[in-house]
């Protein structure tokens, strides 16, 4: 260990290895050649896997959009994550929307943004990749790459900011939300997802399921109360963490037979219902995949 391995969250140097092993590159199947080590924070709890190159870069590149979404235009981005967003807005609710100044960070082409539309009026798209800022433009959004290009014109507007599946890829969360909280309006909002470092899968299916779940893109993994605290470091109040289970009891029982991923598919004997109470449970237990905060600045 280095010291550059020295938690960036809080400083903290008394690290644990959490994990050791391959980690996933893209989607499953890939992994890296090596193994790689995953560190916990004694101190504040987070738990991070170190960079290797520069993220910043990769974002910026089209090799990123290639590897998850199987190609690098705005139509690609839509194949994929335009099927998600109805439980993004699940998250926001609509009742704040109307009226509002909404910025999506880590908004990729912006299907977020488009659906969101109608009821806010005026959206921020915060995203590194340069042709989705062009196609954000082209449909009327106003696009910076980063939180920290936006915060000039940005300081103290935005209603409401989101930022879905994000944070765990930065390499400074810590940085990227004292950006954020200032383009934030007194009293507005931050609904901010990821995944749940407290997944009961991580801990049922050990190592086959680590390799999955750790990957070459996330740099940051959190359980509930590390979020909690890393938004109260920042100065946010009123933070509350949700726990959800976005995949059924079918996928679990398919992890353990075929030691792979199947999504909704459904599995032999399991009915939808059993599926629907397998969330229901994993979610009221916190051992569900994803987390969901919602936070306000003060
Ligand atoms: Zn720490």
């Amino acid at each position: 260990m280095t010291t550059s391995d020295c938690c960036r969250i809080c400083g903290s140097q008394s690290l644990t290895i959490r994990y050791s092993g391959r980690v996933r590159i893209g989607k499953f199947g890939r992994v890296t050649d090596k193994a790689r080590q995953i560190f916990e924070c004694d101190k504040c709890g987070g738990v991070f896997l170190p960079p290797f190159g520069s993220i910043d870069s990769y974002y910026e590149s089209h090799a990123y959009r290639q590897d998850y979404d199987g190609g690098d235009s705005d139509a690609d981005f839509f194949r994929q994550h335009d099927g998600e967003q109805l439980k993004n807005l699940a998250f926001v609710g609509t009742q704040e929307l109307r009226g509002s100044v909404l910025c999506d960070v880590g908004c990729g082409a912006g299907s977020f943004l488009d659906l969101t539309n109608g009821y806010v009026d005026r959206t921020i798209a915060i995203e590194p990749d340069e042709i989705y800022r062009e196609s954000l433009h082209r449909r009327g959004h106003e696009a910076f790459a980063y939180v920290a290009d936006a915060l000039p014109a940005m300081q103290d507007q935005a209603d409401i900011v989101t930022m879905f599946s994000v944070i765990e890829h930065v390499e400074d969360p810590l940085k990227l939300l004292e950006e954020t909280i200032g383009i934030i309006k007194p009293g507005g909002r931050l609904v901010l997802s990821t995944p749940n470092l407290d997944d009961l899968l991580l801990t049922a299916l050990g190592d086959v399921y680590a390799e999955f779940y750790y990957r070459q893109v996330h740099l940051w993994y959190f359980s509930s109360t590390a979020l909690a605290n890393l938004l109260k470091k920042v100065g946010f109040e009123d933070v509350r963490v949700e726990c959800y289970q976005r995949f059924g009891l079918s996928n679990f029982m398919h992890w353990l037979r075929d030691s792979k991923p199947r999504g909704d598919d459904s599995f032999p004997g399991i009915t939808e219902s059993l599926d629907a109470l397998w969330r229901q449970q994993m979610a009221q237990s916190g051992r569900g995949d994803y987390l969901v905060a919602h936070a306000r600045r003060s």
